[in-house]
């Protein structure tokens, strides 16, 4: 059997891209390495529960083509990322609001917690933000930034914040109000039955092999077809010659509780630089911590979050956007750009810390231009 596309990573951009390419009547085999599909967004039942095996994902975007694509593939619940912050026992709304502010310093009005927020950042002398650090402390003030950025920054990208960059913190809003949604986003929610399903569903009629390592078999692979959709690391395709790419990696463990409620939400950071995780989430919240009939579940599953640096083997989680990482990048990407068979997409493929709605934008607008 011959086929126009091999999609190599059965994850968003793959499974975006395979639909697009057999609604234009294109033959296309998918492959992954693991057992399962839908990488990284890969979601498993536990006691009822469908646990994020692979980190949280709450899906939300701005782009209303993108919310309606993916209606097709699943009925989104209400869910509303509402994190909370926790320092050393003290607890804190996130993203940062007027809860947040109100805790901190005990201001009322909007008014007092932008005067203090300048206060600090008069203090501390910054006019052009050029690092995480800087930005952060010009954004919420020195307070915050101790206590619930640090630590956790730290930990995540195991580097101090003046060595990273400012667009990282750039994610989280900063809002005057009452307002504890974490995405400014126009759309949010958590696909009922779990993210597999969803991914299930766009690769509906498509030929899928699972535990096949495309790096075994090369050449076998690319003689099967015309084109390759490459979603893995763009560095390990070129067997690194360049050298490494950097990533973080994430590690989980994951317990079954006997008890219906742990921490009462589905995310809890801990921002302190002692606590070793980054954050816990228990996964039942995003569901309301309801059965599909609407039942309560009498247990939870939680996943503590250990965040590392990637060492091959790993699994990479977060590429380090930062100025060494981008340029390495761009030399990687004018070799996958001298290679006219393959199309190299995807959070690992582009090394990008995209979110899931711009990893389909990235395969829609891509799978467009191939197809049209
Ligand atoms: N961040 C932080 N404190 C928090 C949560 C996030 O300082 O409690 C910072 C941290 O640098 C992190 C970034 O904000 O890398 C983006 O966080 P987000 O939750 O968007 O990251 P993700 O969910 O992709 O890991």
């Amino acid at each position: 059997m011959h086929y126009d596309y091999l999609i190599v990573g059965a994850g968003l951009y793959g499974a975006v891209f395979a639909h697009e390419a057999r609604l234009h009547n294109k033959s296309v085999l998918v492959i992954d390495k693991r057992t399962n599909i839908a990488g990284n967004v890969y979601t498993e039942k536990i006691e009822g529960i469908n646990v994020h095996k692979y980190g949280a994902h709450i899906f939300h975007t701005n782009n209303t083509e993108v919310w309606n694509y993916i209606q097709q593939f699943a009925t989104f619940n209400r869910f509303t990322n509402s994190p909370v912050a926790n320092y050393h026992g003290e607890l804190y709304s996130l993203p940062f609001n007027m809860y947040t502010f109100n805790k901190m310093w005990g201001v009322v009005t909007p008014e007092e917690a932008a005067a203090k927020i300048e206060e600090q950042r008069r203090e501390a002398g910054i006019t052009e933000p050029k690092n995480l650090e800087e930005q952060a402390i010009s954004l919420v003030g020195t307070d915050i930034y101790e206590k619930l950025i640090k630590g956790y920054t730290e930990k995540q990208w195991g580097r101090p914040c003046t060595e990273l960059p400012a667009f990282i913190i750039k994610r989280l809003p900063v809002r005057l109000t009452f307002d504890n949604n974490y995405f400014n986003a126009l759309y949010q929610g958590i696909p009922v039955g779990g993210y597999t399903k969803m991914v299930a569903n766009m690769l509906d009629g498509i030929q899928v092999e699972l535990n096949q390592d495309y790096f075994a078999d090369r050449e076998k692979w690319n003689g099967l077809a015309d084109k390759v959709v490459y979603t893995g690391p763009i560095d390990a395709y070129f067997d690194y010659k360049l050298g490494t790419l950097e990533y973080r990696s994430v590690r989980f463990e994951t317990e079954v509780l006997d008890k219906p409620n742990f921490q009462g939400n589905a995310a809890v950071n801990y921002t302190d630089r002692e606590t070793p995780w980054t954050r816990i989430i228990e996964h039942k919240w995003f569901e309301f911590g309801k059965d599909e009939n609407g039942n309560d579940l009498p247990k939870t599953v939680i996943s503590r979050e250990y965040s590392s640096e990637w060492k091959p083997g790993d699994e990479p989680y977060y590429p380090v956007n930062d100025k060494k990482n981008g340029d390495l990048y761009q030399e990687y990407k004018k070799l996958g750009d001298a290679e006219e068979k393959v199309i190299f997409g995807g959070r690992l493929g582009e090394y990008k810390y995209y979110d899931m709605d711009q990893v389909i934008a990235a395969a829609l607008k891509k799978a467009n231009e191939e197809l049209r």
